[in-house]
């Protein structure tokens, strides 16, 4: 039997250090399914196409492949994973993943990837709609004050420099385009155990998962 761990919440919230921190713990591959979002959004940038034409979009898609190889995010066999942090892609994968011929592919990729092995995956719908039947579910978050500073950081990281307003104005935009979209919108799923992050370290919510996720196994094993 395998194991499917199911992480959302809003950007900023930790989600993928936790859920990354959680894969090495529980010795299980992790699913960055931003990153394949924002992969998705690099592509149709590049291909250079109107996304509300269907025909285009869709003969655009089917020539998009996107896999993970050694923690890197692969398009098109191409490392693009520094590629797709950039403000431009950040906020055209909030447009492009509202489109429905978008996430029909990349969430039927998702469900393949997690038929075939244990896996933790992070997003905004994956204990709603990617895995709703899965009994590992988490909802982290945070106050938009504490994750605009922490992407703040992540930018500075990068040697960029942030502007703090500036980076809190786009965190709630795209926190509002992404829990108002028609589609999956970013919404705690009503079985998932709610993770607030302000004041908890990464490190903290991967061994309180880990430990969650241990127990309800061990609980299900017959003896
Ligand atoms: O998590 P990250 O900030 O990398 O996600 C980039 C964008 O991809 C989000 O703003 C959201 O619009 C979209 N996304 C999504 N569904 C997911 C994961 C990400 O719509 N499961």
């Amino acid at each position: 039997m395998h194991t499917v761990i199911a992480i959302d919440g809003p950007s900023g919230a930790g989600k993928s250090t936790v859920a990354k921190l959680l894969s090495e713990k529980l010795g299980i591959e992790y699913i960055d399914t931003g990153a394949m979002y924002r992969a998705a959004a690099l592509y149709l940038l590049g291909a250079g196409i109107d996304i509300h034409d269907s025909e285009a979009l869709n003969a655009a898609l089917g020539e998009m492949s996107i896999d993970f190889s050694d923690g890197r995010t692969m398009l098109n066999g191409e490392d693009i994973s520094a590629l797709i942090r950039t403000p431009e892609v950040t906020a055209f994968a909030s447009e492009s993943s509202a489109l429905a011929l978008v996430r029909e592919k990349l969430v039927a990729l998702q469900r393949r990837m997690g038929a075939e092995k244990s896996v933790v995956l992070d997003g905004r719908d994956i204990g709603t709609n990617v895995f709703p039947h899965t009994k590992f579910k988490y909802f982290l978050t945070a106050s938009p004050e504490v994750r605009a500073r922490r992407r703040a950081d992540e930018m500075e990281e990068r040697g960029e420099d942030p502007d703090f307003d500036e980076v809190l104005a786009a965190i709630n935009k795209r926190d509002l385009s992404d829990m108002t979209r028609e589609l999956n919108p970013l919404v705690q799923a009503a079985d998932a155990v709610l993770i607030v992050t302000d004041d908890m370290s990464a490190e903290d919510a991967a061994t309180l998962i880990a430990s969650s996720v241990g127990d309800e196994l061990a609980a299900n094993v017959k003896y």
